[in-house]
């Protein structure tokens, strides 16, 4: 009788040892070991790269490469049911060294962090793959939720009228956002730390750390975890020329993939 228990408790203990097993993976039983000594020891292998590719596979990122051609001064509200209302597209900025536009250089970017987001297992869905479209921040928003997306990154370059400024800062909803997208603050809160970490780790680039924003649109009418990434100063002569260098680029979208398979724990 005693042994029958005890054996019950072992076969417990190993369901319970199934169902607690890495997050989001989905791996059986099998990948447990079993002792049948009295002082029963259940224990999970580690996750293989394997299981972790497959992970994320499952996992599908949007991208948001901020702007277009030409700005679309006409208004939206900044927030579903708001009376607050935005241009459905700003002009964006330009670099003041190397006179490239923000809206060329963040689909530039958009698109090689899509190459190396599925080079590593991840689905990607871009809000624009060309420059001249005519698609509102409230319509790129909701093409996101559509997507069925995980997360979603929105891409931009930072301007400001003082040239020695530089730095990167990654934007974000709060708990006080008044917009449905607060449910997922914590989210978004966790995908900026991540984001802003690894970006400034594989760049260099000095860190301005993550800064709350409830009135940006694109990020009002998402659904999903949303941040935006201001990849450094157009308006710094020397962080233009860098943001805009092959080679820094890479580093970039390098820091940027390692931020979110930080974020998903990868
Ligand atoms: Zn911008």
């Amino acid at each position: 009788m005693r042994e029958r228990i005890i054996i019950g408790i072992a076969c417990l203990m190993l369901v319970f040892s199934g169902c607690l097993h890495v997050k989001g993976a989905e791996i059986s039983s099998a990948n447990t070991t079993e002792k049948t000594t009295e002082d029963t020891i259940v224990t999970a292998k580690p996750e293989t790269k394997d299981d972790a590719e497959k992970t994320k596979k499952k996992k599908k990122i949007y991208i948001d490469p901020g702007h277009q051609s030409r700005a679309n001064g006409g208004q939206e509200p900044v927030g579903p049911g708001s009376s607050a209302t935005k241009a459905k597209v700003s002009g964006g900025c330009c670099g003041v060294s190397t006179k490239i536009p923000e809206y060329k250089f963040t689909l530039k970017l958009g698109k090689k962090l899509k190459k190396a987001l599925e080079k590593e297992g991840y689905e990607v869905v871009m809000s624009r793959t060309k420059n001249n479209v005519n698609i509102s921040n409230v319509e790129r928003a909701k093409k996101g939720n559509k997507s069925g997306a995980d997360i979603c990154i929105r891409i931009h370059s930072d301007s400001i009228d003082d040239s020695s400024v530089r730095g990167v800062s990654v934007l974000y909803p709060s708990t006080s956002n008044p917009y449905p997208i607060k449910k997922q603050a914590k989210k978004s809160k966790k995908l900026a730390k991540t984001l802003l970490k690894e970006y400034c780790k594989a760049t260099g680039i000095k860190s301005r750390g993550i800064v709350v924003r409830n009135d940006l649109s694109g990020t009002n009418w998402s659904t999903i975890p949303t941040v935006l990434i201001e990849c450094g100063f157009f308006s710094n002569p020397t962080e233009d020329k860098l943001l805009n260098d092959p080679e820094m680029q890479k580093k970039m979208v390098k820091g940027m993939v390692s931020g979110i398979n930080k974020y998903f724990e990868y």
